[in-house]
């Protein structure tokens, strides 16, 4: 397909919106991704058409609803490349999918055991673990990061070691957009027998993974983040893992058989399904996988390096202008501050002038108290931003640098 940049923006109808009587310009696509017509439109097919509850029902419409979710799992698992379609749990999204393995793990992990994580995590693949580590007493280890954004992984090597059980980072920063090295960060944990879950939420939107070449334990994303609704997300985990862990909650769908006695568990995917799934979203997060496949994750890259490529040199035009994040090998974000200007600060003016942009510690506390700063301002571009948009961020920039000197 071309790339036809103001037929893919007529796409996503929240572009046309005017913000403080301005054009909205939206550079916070790492928080969400905005949602194009086809995906909007299969939210309303549903509710419009076939809303009923899936798995049980024996009428036409349950049957229809379920027939479009089971499909929409197996968009995904083709988009992933799971081997096996019940590899794919369908979730709330990232911080659920994260949170089935962290509380699974505690039947698994004995005292002393070790479990690795990096500097670069959100709170959300930072937390759960220490969790974790508080029911079983296992110990908590972190792979430093360098002043670029980069995890140091000679550190990592030294971090390794037999007692070393499960090895989580995210493949993508949110905070400084750095691309990890995956690749020799699942190798290596696999040398010394340690499971390893990468937190997909950032990379989704820009690269399409593909579990079995990575040999990934476990893979967890966020629909919202790939152009789909909220509330949804997946886990992909290995068949022998999703076997070996328990149950993450009890209910309705993830059974074989109840009794006051003893309850037995449904096979995968459904053991950790329980209760009435979104199920409108996940028809939706197939549709968003759709309409980014059509697109093409190559164009998607290409559109956004451009992007990146511009927005840096265009920012660091900026008198006392700092990027936080500054790896060779990052996504289309940019982690910036203003010598002597609160984030905030920026973020309310550039709000003020239609440009919808991160201030805060991006749920990445750790990363802000390596840099020693409070926070920073965030622009995040997706495909469907332009050049004249960097540039109305840069101007909008300058204004409220004026402003606030
Ligand atoms: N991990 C990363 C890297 C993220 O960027 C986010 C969302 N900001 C999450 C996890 C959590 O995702 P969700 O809130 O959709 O569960």
């Amino acid at each position: 397909m071309a790339f036809d940049i103001e037929k893919i923006r007529s796409e996503f109808p929240i572009l046309n919106r005017k913000v403080n009587g301005k054009p909205l310009v939206y550079f916070d696509n790492a928080a969400t991704a905005q949602t194009p017509q086809p995906v909007i439109d299969a939210i309303v097919d549903y509710y419009s058409n076939y809303n009923a509850n899936i798995h049980r029902g024996v009428h036409t419409l349950s049957q229809e609803a379920t027939d479009k979710y089971e499909e929409a799992r197996l968009k995904i698992q083709k988009h992933f490349n799971a081997k096996k379609s019940f590899e794919i749990i369908m979730t709330s999204g990232t911080t659920h999918s994260i949170n089935i393995i962290a509380t699974g793990f505690a039947e698994i992990l004995e005292k002393g055991d070790e479990i690795i994580v990096s500097a670069l995590e959100h709170h959300s693949n930072i937390v759960p673990w220490q969790m974790l580590c508080e029911r079983t007493g296992a110990v908590l280890k972190v792979i430093p990061m360098n002043q670029e954004g980069e995890l140091q992984m000679d550190a990592y090597d030294q971090l390794l070691s037999e007692k070393t059980k499960l090895v989580f980072t995210n493949h993508i920063s949110n905070a400084l957009g750095t691309i990890n090295p995956i690749e020799e960060i699942i190798k290596k944990a696999h040398k010394v027998g340690a499971a390893v879950l990468i937190d997909g939420a950032q990379a989704c939107p820009h690269i399409k993974p593909d579990v079995q070449a990575l040999d990934v334990d476990f893979y967890v994303a966020s629909a919202h983040k790939i152009y789909g609704p909220t509330g949804v997300g997946m886990l992909y985990g290995k068949e022998e893992w999703l076997n070996k862990l328990p149950p993450y909650q009890g209910g309705g769908e993830m059974i074989k058989e109840v009794t006051f006695e003893k309850t037995t568990y449904a096979d995968l995917p459904h053991k950790f399904e329980a209760g009435t799934p979104n199920i409108c979203g996940g028809i939706a997060f197939g549709a968003a996988l759709d309409y980014a496949n059509a697109i093409g994750f190559d164009i998607i890259e290409t559109k956004e390096k451009e992007l990146l490529e511009y927005g840096t040199s265009e920012l660091l035009k900026i008198d006392g202008l700092k990027i936080y994040g500054t790896s060779s090998k990052k996504t289309s974000v940019i982690s910036f501050n203003i010598e002597g200007i609160h984030p905030y600060d920026i973020g309310v003016i550039l709000d003020k002038l239609g440009v919808a942009v991160r201030t805060g510690h991006h749920c990445a506390q750790p990363i802000m108290d390596f840099y020693k700063i409070p926070g920073t301002v965030r622009a995040s571009f997706s495909f469907y931003n332009t050049k004249e948009e960097i540039d109305v961020l840069v101007g909008a920039v300058q204004k409220a640098q004026m402003m606030l000197r």
